[in-house]
């Protein structure tokens, strides 16, 4: 990883926790081992996807629920898991990660 990309990764993180307040957002525990969640998965976003509109603070309990989304694509074992949830616990959507993802191009 660059030195430019370390950095954005550091950033995404300590911005994504400064504004969640360093809880977790769904169910709101407060945990000394946040995760800077990737919504949707860093692979399948341009750049990616290290942008707050792509970002969601998780307690290590609630960030396994949300990885197995990214693992099987299925949400029956944690219904309230699905990516377009999780967007909306942010006030985001794909749309608005995609395109913020896309313009990070002139920072890395
Ligand atoms: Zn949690």
């Amino acid at each position: 990883m660059g030195k430019n990309k370390k950095l954005i990764r550091e950033l995404f993180r300590s911005k994504v926790f400064e504004r969640d307040g360093y809880v977790c957002r769904v169910c709101f525990k407060t945990s000394e081992v946040l995760d800077a969640h990737h919504i949707t998965d860093r692979n399948e976003m341009p750049n990616g996807g290290y942008v707050l509109e792509n970002g969601i603070s998780l307690c290590s309990e609630c960030h396994l629920k949300a990885e197995h989304f990214h693992i099987t694509e299925k949400t029956k074992h944690f219904p309230n898991f699905h990516p377009d949830d999780l967007y909306s616990l942010i006030n985001s959507s794909f749309e608005k990660a995609w395109n913020a993802s896309q313009a990070l191009s002139s920072y890395i």
